[in-house]
């Protein structure tokens, strides 16, 4: 969908855009976390990264029941956010010498995406419960506490673990 086509024309068409710019940027985060997984040294982080990759390709599968159930194909529509997100990841992890100021860029890096798909997921649900589509709201629940689980490990990684040790 073009910026000046104004082809998202209702809350139906809203939701369905987003949903396929989740789709997207879920599949930018799966090629995204192998390189963060390669940087980082912590245990800790590389740890929790991995499981959320594993959760990530599970939250995939999920979207595309969700398109099952709206009778469409998967498809994903480019998200400009996502991808910044993770060029400013690979440009602050390639100016970083140290390895433990390292582990404290890329988590703070993967925080942020964890933050973008909250919004997003938090969005979509208002919005399929709204549009009276309950099991796709469900769904996306899931994912959506996935997201916040990971987010808030990180958070606990980064005050007991990384950042003591990066200031150290
Ligand atoms: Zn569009
Ligand atoms: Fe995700
Ligand atoms: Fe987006
Ligand atoms: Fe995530």
């Amino acid at each position: 969908m073009g910026i000046f086509s104004k082809d998202i024309k209702s809350m139906e068409d809203l939701f369905q855009h987003v949903l396929q710019d989740i789709y997207y940027a879920e599949q930018q985060i799966i090629k995204s976390l192998p390189k963060m997984i390669d940087k980082a040294t912590n245990r800790e982080l590389t740890t929790a990264l991995k499981s959320h990759l594993a959760e990530t390709e599970k939250q995939v599968s999920r979207l595309e029941q969700a398109f099952e159930l709206l009778n469409q194909k998967p498809k994903g529509t480019t998200c400009p956010a996502i991808d910044g997100i993770i060029k400013e990841a690979d440009e602050l992890a390639s100016e970083i010498a140290d390895k433990k100021v390292l582990d404290a860029g890329i988590l703070a890096a993967a925080q942020a995406v964890e933050h973008y798909e909250i919004t997003r997921y938090g969005s979509l649900i208002a919005w399929a419960s709204e549009l009276e589509k309950e099991a796709i709201a469900k769904l996306l629940a899931t994912t959506l506490a996935e997201e916040k689980a990971a987010d808030k490990k990180l958070t606990t990684i980064a005050e007991k673990k990384v950042n003591l040790k990066a200031a150290g």
